[in-house]
């Protein structure tokens, strides 16, 4: 038998993430490069407590088919997170999928066709990238800096390619950490709104905030209401309680959510029934707020210890930003550097990490590289940037 395969799955890159990570697998590498969050963390005992709960008090509603909108509870209190924010939003504006992933699917599905231009941040979340190839989109990087993407280039880039939609990971993104400032979010909105562009708001990060300060609006809640909203917000519980739960939300313009909800029927009829009810359950019997400002907390001390160890080797030409939350440290390395070459050179000493280059769209910066700092304990995070050091060292040396 001789498969023909879509060029849509067949031309898609594998995520240079995986192959890091395949490599790591099952040896004692010192790894940088997941983005996962540490499984000693996960609340299991809450989680097991609310799934025996679920299972012995009504276990039809966790266990038959469900509508596709999802759990009616669930969506009711993520609508009244929303509205402590200040976003009225309905359950029929919200649509719980498998993961904030899945969210991302079915809004391209739903907003784009093959060969429409979209917008994003640079650098920005991989996956996304590979999405936006997979269904033929052409991906229009927007000028960047620290405070997010810049309002000029974005008007101009508006006009020039009329995107169908703009993507960005505005607060702790992935891979930069960044947080885009309260005066770029207004200006965007404002662009995306005068315009017609619909924006994704991929907010997976915005609960693991390491200080207790004034939060930055999201850009969902800086417009208003859902309805008319230009802004599709993606959340998602995988870094709030645990992401096997495979449980994330879009919220919307009741239309959007619509279409998204058809897309996602032809999918998977709905996603997993279970994970919900034990959300809800988790949500009633659990300190979820005391029990994230802990984890942030202990993540913002491990971000802490990465920045001194990095900051103790002096090395020349070296530099990151700080995050204020998420899980991720975006460094620079000295000009001349190539971070895959680095990449190879700290395998050997048995560390592993993401070069930047493959987050970028367009032009990449190849002296950039994305380290994880919620993975490790402290001695292997201190050890692991001590072999990096080295190896960068030994670089500047040649
Ligand atoms: N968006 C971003 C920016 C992410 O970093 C991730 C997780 N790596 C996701 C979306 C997807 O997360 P999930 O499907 O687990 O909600």
């Amino acid at each position: 038998m001789q498969y023909r395969f879509s060029g849509r799955v067949a031309g898609m890159q594998s995520s240079v993430i995986r192959d890091i990570l395949k490599l790591a697998q099952g040896s004692d590498l010192l790894s940088f490069a997941g983005g996962l969050p540490d499984a000693k963390l996960f609340p299991v005992l809450a989680i097991r407590e609310a799934a025996a709960r679920v299972l012995t008090d009504r276990p039809a509603d966790a266990l038959q088919y469900g509508p596709t909108e999802g759990d009616r509870q669930l969506r009711e209190w993520l609508c009244g997170q929303a509205a402590a924010k200040g976003t009225g939003a309905t359950p029929d504006e919200t649509l719980l999928t498998t993961g904030s992933q899945q969210a991302l699917d079915l809004a391209v599905r739903a907003l784009t066709e093959p060969g429409d231009a979209v917008l994003v941040e640079n650098p920005t979340y991989l996956a996304a990238l590979q999405l936006f190839g997979a269904y033929g989109l052409t991906v229009i990087p927007v000028a960047s800096d620290e405070r997010g993407p810049l309002p000029d280039d974005t008007k101009r880039l508006i006009q020039e390619k009329r995107p169908r939609l703009l993507y960005g990971v505005p607060t702790f993104g992935n891979p930069t950490g960044r947080t885009w400032s309260a005066e770029r979010r207004t200006a965007i909105i404002r662009l995306c709104a005068a315009e017609g562009v619909p924006i994704l708001e991929d907010d997976p990060y915005s609960a693991l905030r390491f200080a207790e300060e004034e939060r930055e609006p999201s850009l969902f809640s800086l417009a208003g209401s859902c309805k008319g909203s230009p802004v599709v917000y993606l959340g998602t519980f995988s870094k709030m309680v645990a992401p096997g739960l495979r449980t994330g939300w879009a919220m919307g313009d009741a239309e959007v959510i619509r279409m998204m909800a058809k897309a996602k029927q032809a999918s998977d009829l709905h996603s997993s029934a279970l994970d919900q009810r034990i959300i809800v359950q988790l949500l009633r019997d659990f300190p979820l707020e005391d029990y994230l400002r802990d984890v942030s907390r202990e993540y913002g001390r491990r971000m802490n210890l990465m920045q001194r160890e990095l900051a103790s080797h002096r090395i020349e030409g070296l530099r990151w930003e700080e995050p204020r939350g998420g899980m991720f440290l975006w460094l620079t390395l000295p000009e001349a550097l190539d971070a895959e070459a680095l990449l190879r050179a700290t395998l050997r000493k048995g560390v592993a990490f993401v070069p930047g280059a493959p987050f970028f769209a367009g032009v990449p910066e190849k002296n950039t590289a994305r380290l994880n700092f919620t993975g490790m304990d402290d001695e292997r995070t201190v050890a692991g940037i001590g072999l990096l050091a080295e190896a960068i060292s030994e670089f500047l040396a040649r």
